[in-house]
């Protein structure tokens, strides 16, 4: 007969334990002071500066490759860190880099290839932009997006600061709805709407191949890729999928002249499928959005990462103690 008093107690053991894995990575985007902030993807180099002595003391920061290993081999300590940054904003190497310098902390940057290089703001910058800075609004607008019709009246009695929010707010759902192929048209329908022409602001331009390349020189930096146009995955066909997926990677490696097999999913959109086109496009390693640290048994292409906002550094000492990086008890650790 099976005695199962063994099992019932190590279930029990297994329950008590608060932290079912270890280690955390940072999802970080930018390091700058922005004026239109909504989705809090920027730090201020202040605050960076004030999270790396937080990690400085209360952390072991690795490289996210050795990260990946160490975790594998079973040594990563419970408070191990790796950074990451999505996207490639210049601010990425003028403010980020010297930063990390300083403090000797690694990280690892997810290029979006049809951004880094370009003359372009991404999508979401220039749909800002255009709401933000446009002189007046128009008292009725309506555009085509994607084939979809979208109308917007002015509201009476708002605020212009609340109309525009709200304006942006219609405006980035319709975008995020279709694909980004679809933009370019609703760009320029948009610019005539609102009598607008985009600019390349130096505050939100992207690294220059030279400087991707200066980055990836860095012994502190690594690079993965994060598509050539950051569509929300999940929500396209598998065929632009692959494209995005495999398109990313392929520039990438022709820019560095390495191969690239870590990937982060724009705006954390994934499913099964896109899962499986990334292990196809030679990905060993995806990264996702979700607020977690690193379970034990995780599928290696649907690693968590914990996205950070803006803060002081007591609130990112808590912030790091709620999400189980550091530990409560310990004194200084
Ligand atoms: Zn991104």
């Amino acid at each position: 007969m099976l005695n199962i008093r063994p099992w019932k107690r190590l279930r029990r053991f297994i329950a008590r334990q608060p932290i079912v894995g270890r280690g955390g990575i940072l999802l970080y985007h930018r390091v700058a002071e922005l004026a239109h902030d909504p989705w809090s993807i920027a730090v201020t180099p202040a605050e960076f500066a004030a999270h790396l002595a937080v990690l400085q003391k209360c952390a072991v920061c690795l490289r996210l490759e050795s990260f990946l290993t160490r975790r594998a081999e079973g040594t990563l300590p419970r408070n191990a860190v790796a950074l990451t940054f999505d996207d490639g904003y210049a601010d990425n190497l003028t403010a980020a880099l010297p930063l990390l310098e300083t403090y000797g902390i690694p990280a690892t940057l997810f290029a979006l290839s049809g951004f880094v290089g370009s003359n372009q703001e991404t999508w979401w910058d220039r749909l800002l932009q255009a709401v933000f800075d446009s002189q007046d609004l128009p008292s009725e607008l309506e555009i085509s997006i994607g084939g979809r019709k979208m109308t917007w009246k002015r509201p009476v009695d708002a605020t212009d600061a609340d109309m525009r929010r709200a304006l942006h707010g219609q405006l980035y759902d319709a975008f995020a709805s279709v694909d980004t192929p679809e933009h370019e048209a609703a760009f320029a329908a948009l610019m005539r709407e609102l009598s607008w022409k985009p600019q390349l602001r130096r505050s939100h331009r992207p690294l220059t191949n030279d400087e991707l390349r200066e980055l990836a020189a860095s012994p502190l930096i690594s690079i993965g890729a994060h598509t050539r146009s950051h569509p929300y995955l999940a929500r396209v066909p598998p065929g632009r999928q692959q494209a995005e997926l495999a398109g990313g990677k392929a520039e990438l490696e022709a820019r560095l002249d390495r191969l690239i097999d870590m990937f982060a999913y724009p705006h954390g959109s994934f499913d099964a499928t896109t899962v499986r086109l990334a292990r196809e496009a030679g990905y060993s390693w995806g990264f996702n959005s979700v607020a977690s640290i690193v379970p034990h048994r995780i599928d290696p292409l649907r690693m968590p990462r914990i996205s950070v906002e803006g803060m002081s550094d007591e609130s990112f000492e808590r912030f790091l103690t709620v999400h189980g990086i550091r530990q409560r008890r310990r004194a200084n650790g």
